[in-house]
């Protein structure tokens, strides 16, 4: 059976997430690259990010704050040097050859510096995506234990952030305030639910992605897995010492159930009863659904209310055929946020779209849909929700339909126009791989200078 990180056993330390500077002595040591120990930055030393607004200016203003020497020492660490770029990212307010273009600018990079690795590893989750299909949403082999020892549902304590353990109450906290979370923080969270609650990571995944700002279904769902074990090697595993070394202290915790060492954190991984947790007298909170939207805001510590659609979603919203008949439209969907390309004809009809049955499947906190509705409001007044074959039958009398192409967008909708495919940073691997190193070595074959990634690729000989 085909493991990722399976062939080589460097690059197989080398987490998705980038936890290099793990404990030494620890279960997943062969997964450690040699580099020193990050320590903690002071906080004085990391300015904090500019604000996260969903406006160009902002993502612009993150990425001419992107410090990439500073990056590549602290990023483990929760106030270390990170971009804070992937929202903008996910919602294609930014692009990763933009990426690359403005921090290579400032200062050549290697194409092997951490932050051009780590660009990859988004592209890599796209490409095991493309091939794979929705097959990443179920375990892409059998982990350290059989699907079936795991419960599929979040428990209540995890939800409402009310374990005890001040690493996961913290995560959680920071989720739900804020909708953004430090990759050490995620890789902690999905941990501690798989491997020591025997939660099915799916149930984890589904939940994490509905509340992030930049849930993307290939890199959330294929980073659960990875540390699950069903798409890596190895279970990933964490120590109250590591938590130590890389969060501040309201996030230690020493004298809880991670407050062991790595081979009883192995054994737990392989063993299929769950932690003992103490009861807690938990209310069930009910999944929310739109209509009960607003019940139970404010209630401390409650988890966000999720939405099929935007909360301002009305009749201007209503698909509209006679609107765009005989028109030239550019569509809009929430994972093309970027200013629309300057080559579309003056007249073009800008029209936002949100797809009614991806959002039932995947439904968003309303902090998300504040985000991206209040983007694609800036880019056009005409806004449509509704399901795809009527978003369809409502295009059908354009001149013409374009957008950029998104594996987010349903087939129905992928064959309404002329989707373009959006700008790639690395090239295209046609040949499937399961590793990570795999695709790397391809990606990066012959290129030594980062900013080599963006010259356009020379047409074949004749
Ligand atoms: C359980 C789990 C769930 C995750 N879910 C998502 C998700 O839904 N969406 C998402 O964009 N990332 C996800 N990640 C990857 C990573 O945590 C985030 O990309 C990162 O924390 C975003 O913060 P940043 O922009 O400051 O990242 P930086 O460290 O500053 O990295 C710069 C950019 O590189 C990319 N990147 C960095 N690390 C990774 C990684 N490990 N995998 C993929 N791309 C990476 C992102 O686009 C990021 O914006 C997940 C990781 C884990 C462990």
């Amino acid at each position: 059976m085909r493991r990722w990180h399976h062939d080589d056993p460097v690059r197989d330390g080398e987490p998705i997430a980038s936890q290099p500077e793990i404990d030494a002595g620890t279960a997943n040591d062969s997964m450690s690259p040699a580099q020193p120990a990050a320590s903690l930055p002071s906080s004085a030393s990391v300015p904090p990010l500019p604000p996260l607004a969903p406006t160009r200016s902002a993502a612009r203003a993150r990425l001419a704050a992107v410090r990439p020497a500073a990056y590549a020492r602290t990023r483990n660490a929760l106030n270390g040097a990170v971009t804070g770029l992937s929202p903008y990212l996910t919602h294609g307010l930014l692009t990763l050859p933009e990426v690359l273009a403005e921090v290579t600018s400032r200062q050549p990079l290697d194409v092997q510096h951490k932050l051009v690795y780590e660009l990859g590893w988004r592209a890599f989750f796209r490409h095991v995506w493309q091939h794979r299909g929705d097959g990443i949403f179920q375990s892409l082999h059998e982990g350290p234990l059989p699907d079936s020892a795991y419960a599929r549902a979040l428990p209540e304590d995890i939800r409402q952030g009310r374990t005890g353990v001040p690493v996961i109450d913290r995560a959680v906290a920071t989720l739900y305030a804020t909708g953004t979370l430090h990759n050490h923080a995620r890789m902690w969270l999905a941990s501690y639910v798989v491997h020591l609650r025997k939660v099915h990571w799916r149930a984890g995944a589904d939940w994490l992605y509905a509340h992030l700002l930049d849930g993307d279904l290939a890199s959330n769902h294929l980073s659960w897995q990875w540390v699950a074990g069903t798409g890596s090697s190895k279970p990933y595993l964490f120590n109250a010492g590591n938590v130590a070394r890389f969060a501040p202290p309201d996030w230690h915790s020493s004298g809880t159930v991670v407050d062991t060492d790595y081979a009883a954190l192995d054994d737990w991984a392989r063993t299929a009863s769950a932690i003992a947790t103490p009861a807690r007298g938990l209310d069930r909170v009910p999944v929310r659904s739109p209509e009960s939207a607003g019940e139970d805001e404010g209630h401390a510590g409650s988890e966000p209310i999720l939405l099929d659609r935007p909360s301002a979603c009305d009749e201007r919203m209503r698909p509209d055929a006679a609107a765009v008949a005989g028109r030239d439209v550019w569509l809009i969907h929430p994972w093309s946020l970027g200013d629309p390309p300057s080559d579309l004809p003056a007249d073009v009809l800008l029209i936002g779209v949100h797809e009614r049955e991806f959002h039932q499947r995947w439904p968003w906190s309303e902090r998300r849909w504040q985000f991206v509705d209040t983007r694609m409001a800036e880019l056009t007044s005409v806004r449509w929700w509704g399901e795809a074959e009527t978003l369809q039958r409502a295009l059908v009398e354009a001149r013409s339909v374009q957008g950029w192409a998104d594996p987010h967008l349903s087939p129905g909708m992928r064959s309404v126009g002329a989707w373009r495919p959006a700008p790639e940073l690395f090239p295209a691997v046609d040949r499937r791989c399961d590793s990570f190193s795999q695709w790397w070595k391809r990606a990066v074959r012959g290129v030594g200078d980062a900013a080599e990634l963006l010259r356009p690729p020379e047409d074949p000989p004749c």
